[in-house]
Order: structure tokens, then sequence, then C-alpha cells
């Protein structure tokens, strides 16, 4: 790994692999940086690797991964998997873990295509074992074929969780039930954005053959479901819900939850770029241009990680990013930019037709988001209560950042990043005011958790 390029990509998904493929076509020294241990990010995880019957029965929106991962293959953008990004400053200097080792490294453009994380969304016995995220059972079906062997229940919001049902039902694993908590009341507010959902009718259409083929199957499937709950002494063991009314209980000993994707913006919130909450999104988001710009000179976003647009929206606008990285260095001129970015554009606002829908149609419910009980743990590394937090902004503490400083909660080893939007929701909501951008908790580096060893391997004179 050299100590500076011209142009450094941080996340292999599509947003990543298009933009290195792109920019390092002219010329321009380029590396590519991911934890992951091969490209794709988390749509494509593995799909280099993955046997073909199982790639199948993941669906064709898998399968397109394959030629965006061979495109970067062929190109001439320096790759380095297994590296973990902990930091990043204005000065366009990346504190990056690579094979154990810490390292600094520098840039004159920055990409940050880190992409999404799953809605952490607390409910009464989130925390016990045999409780896991949807997308963590979807990372063991892509990447080892793994897949629940004792049935399993998924509940939450959104279309990954309809997503891996239709996977799970391919390969026959027993769907006991799927908790969809989305409210009725979303399919009204949703309705008067369907005209425009349908100029992007295919993913309607995907929709609706996951939940054909589901019925068919005979998958019980309860819409309108709310009051969530896991209970169990040392690890799940019954299901609690109420649907139309009623009071139901499931036995299961897994659960799987998803509550829609929020962006992963512990790097740009590190090195200080502006953000936004996205009311639409129920997430923070960086401010950017068309081109990905951010408010710091030289730091630009790509895909999910700057706004929720999914894998195909990411793969253009990461050739966007690339073209701008390309412009901003000057290697390509404004208008070759403008001229070499038509199509992208172009295919960008098409995709973007489903979006609004989506997300109305989608939105998880207040009563989840910011109601939950006082016994809910909303730090699962702090052990933080909902009624802690709330005790504090009675207290008079209506700050996320006075919250956490007299609670803790956020100061574990996930560093916020699994309860942050939960005691903002909370804060917000017991204070009687709105989400800003000061909710969020502060970003310091290491955003990701680093040993003192790994700390102290630094060599700054050597490296910078
Ligand atoms: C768990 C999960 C599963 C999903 N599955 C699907 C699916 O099956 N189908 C679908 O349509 N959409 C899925 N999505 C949504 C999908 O991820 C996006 O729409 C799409 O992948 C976005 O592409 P991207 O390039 O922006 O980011 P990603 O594909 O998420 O790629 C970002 C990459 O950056 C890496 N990264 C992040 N931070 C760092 C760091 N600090 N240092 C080094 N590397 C870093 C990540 O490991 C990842 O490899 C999923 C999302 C999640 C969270």
């Amino acid at each position: 790994m050299k100590d500076h390029y011209q142009l450094l990509i941080i996340g292999g998904g599509p947003a990543g692999l298009a933009a290195a493929t792109i920019a390092s076509s002219k010329g321009v020294t380029c590396a590519l940086l991911d934890e992951q241990p091969a490209p794709g990010g988390q749509i494509y995880r593995s799909i280099e690797s993955v046997p073909e019957k199982r790639a199948e029965k993941l669906g064709t929106e898998y399968l397109r991964g394959k030629e965006l991962a061979s495109a970067f293959r062929a190109c001439e953008a320096e790759y380095f998997p297994e590296t973990r990004v902990w930091s990043l400053s204005s000065q366009r200097e990346v504190g990056v873990l690579h094979k154990g080792k810490s390292k600094i490294i520098s840039a004159d453009q920055i990409l940050v295509a880190s992409g999404a994380m799953e809605r952490p969304v607390p409910f009464p016995g989130w925390t016990l074992p045999g409780v896991m995220q949807a997308g963590a059972g979807q990372i063991l079906f892509k990447s080892s074929g793994i897949v629940p062997s004792d049935g399993v229940v998924l509940a939450g919001s959104g279309p990954l969780l309809l997503l891996l049902a239709w996977q799970y039902m391919n390969v026959g694993v027993e769907i006991k039930a799927i908790l969809d908590v989305t409210p009725l009341s979303n399919h009204l507010l949703a309705l008067p954005k369907l005209p425009r959902a349908l100029l992007a009718h295919h993913y309607l259409t995907k929709g609706l053959i996951y939940q054909r083929d589901l019925k068919r199957a005979g998958v019980n499937t309860k819409i309108g479901a709310s009051l969530l709950q896991a209970e169990g002494d040392d690890c799940l063991d019954t299901i609690r819900y109420r649907h139309f009314g009623r009071e139901h209980t499931i036995k299961t000993d897994l659960l799987l939850t998803h509550f829609g994707v929020i962006p992963q913006i512990a790097l740009t919130q590190a090195v200080g770029c502006k953000h936004q909450w996205d009311d639409s999104q129920q997430c923070w988001r960086p401010e950017h241009d068309e081109w990905g710009s951010t408010s710091i000179d030289g730091i630009i976003v790509a895909g999910d990680g700057a706004g929720i647009n999914g894998a195909r929206s990411a793969e253009h606008a990461g050739r966007l990013a690339g073209l701008q990285a390309l412009f901003a260095l000057g290697v390509i001129s404004q208008i070759e930019r403008d001229q070499q970015s038509i199509e992208d554009r172009q295919w960008m606002k098409d995709e973007r037709h489903i979006r609004p829908f989506l997300e109305a149609y989608f939105a998880v419910p207040q009563t989840m988001l910011a109601t939950t009980n006082n016994e809910t743990i909303i730090c699962r590394c702090e052990e933080i209560t909902a009624g802690q937090i709330r005790k504090a902004v009675e207290s008079g503490h209506q700050d996320s950042n006075h919250v956490k400083f007299l609670t803790r909660c956020g100061m574990g080893a996930c560093q916020g990043r699994q309860c942050s939007n939960a005691v903002a929701h909370i804060v917000a909501d017991s204070g009687g005011q709105a989400i800003s951008e000061q909710s969020h908790f502060r970003g310091r580096p290491p955003v990701t958790p680093l040993t003192l060893m790994q700390l102290a391997d630094l060599n700054e004179e050597e490296s910078l």
C-alpha cells in the first residue's frame, strides 16, 4: 500500500466498484479499501465464489453483481480487501487497518462508498440470544450457505425482509411466520405516491411475485402486527405480538428482524461533513450535490452511504463520483464529465421513481422508534434502558450528546452505531422536539474498534 493516491475509495460495493473501474481507466493512481474479503459489498457478497446453485436461489438481482466484480478485477485500481478504515480527516488522511497493522495514508480525492447498515430498532427482548437482524441471516446464507435448520420467524418491515423470506423459501427453510409491523395506515399514505412508482414498475412486480410465491407456499404473513416482544430466560423461546386487537404467541428459538436500512455515516461524521435528517428515509445522511461532493473539499460520497437509493442507483452514483474525482483531479474537463455521465444521470432519475412510495409504505411506526417501554434496553453495549434515557431528558438534558455523557449510552464498543438513532428518537419524543443534525452522537475516530496495540503500531513519521 502506497502512502499517497490520487483517488482513494472506501467500500467495495456497487458504488465503490463502479467508481474504481471508471476512474482507474484514465490512469490515475487509485486504491479501493474494503473490509470484506472479496468485492461485492452487501448485495453482491461472495458473488465471485458462490456456488451456481446457491446463486440461482438468491435471485437474478444478485447475479447482476458478477459483471460488476469482473470489470473491477480487470481494472487498474489497487485493491485492498480485509482492510478497515478507522479514521478520516479533512486533510484527506485516512487511518487504515491492513493485515493487522495500522497505517495513515492520504489522497487528493476520497470517495466514501461505505453503504448502508440495517436500522437497529430496539423492542422488548431484542438483545436475547436467538434474536438477530435479517441481514445477518442473509450474510450467512450468501457467504456460507448456512440457513436456519429448525425454522425461523421473520419480523419487521421493508423489502429486504420479503426478499429474505423468498430466498429462504427457495431452499426449503420453514418460515413459521412473517410478522409485518408496517402499520395499515402506511398503505393509505403511500397511495398518492403509487403513480410515480409505476414508472419503476419492475420493483413493484418483483415484490408482488415474492408475495405471491410466499402465499402459494403457505407462509403465514401477519400484516399490521404490533407490540412485538421476544421472550425467554437465557435465550429466545417465545414471540408475543398483537394482530387486529388480539394477542398471539409463537414458539421459536430464532427471530430475524429487519426495519429497513440507513446510511453508514461514521466516516462522513468523523471528518465533519454536514449531515441532514431525512424525514422520509427516517435517518441522517451527508449533504451532497448530484456528483456526490460533500461540504468538505475532496470528500465525495456515493451509494447508500449518501442516502438510501438501492444497489442499481449506487452503481450509477459510483460512476458519477468517479467522473467527479477525475474532473477535480484535472484529468477530464467539466464538459467531458457532463457528457460521459448523461446515461448514468438518466438511469438514476428513473431508479428513484420508486423511492417515495417505498419510503412511505415501509416507514417504521413511531411506536417502535420512540415510545418503546421503559424497560427496553436501547444501548446494548452499556445496557442503558429507554427509561434511563427518558429520565435524563426529564432532568433537563434535551440533547443526545448530553444524555450520552449522563448515562453512558453510545459509549460502548459499537460507538453508538446501534443506538444512536433510537436515542435520538426517544430524546426528541420525550423532549417534544424534532430530530436535527445535532441530535446525532458526535462522531470521533476510531470509528471502528481498534486495539491499543494496533494504534501503537502507528509510526506516523514513516507513514506520512
Ligand atoms: C445486511 C444488508 C443486506 C442487504 N442485502 C441486499 C440484497 O440482498 N438485495 C438488495 O437489493 N439490497 C440489499 N441491501 C441493500 C444494499 O446494500 C444496497 O442497496 C447496495 O449494496 C448499496 O451499495 P453500496 O455500494 O452503496 O454499499 P455496500 O454494498 O453496502 O458496500 C459498502 C462496502 O463498504 C464496506 N465498508 C463500510 N465501512 C467501511 C470501513 N470503515 N472500512 C472498510 N470498508 C468499509 C462494507 O463492508 C461494504 O463492503 C442490503 C443491505 C444490508 C445492510
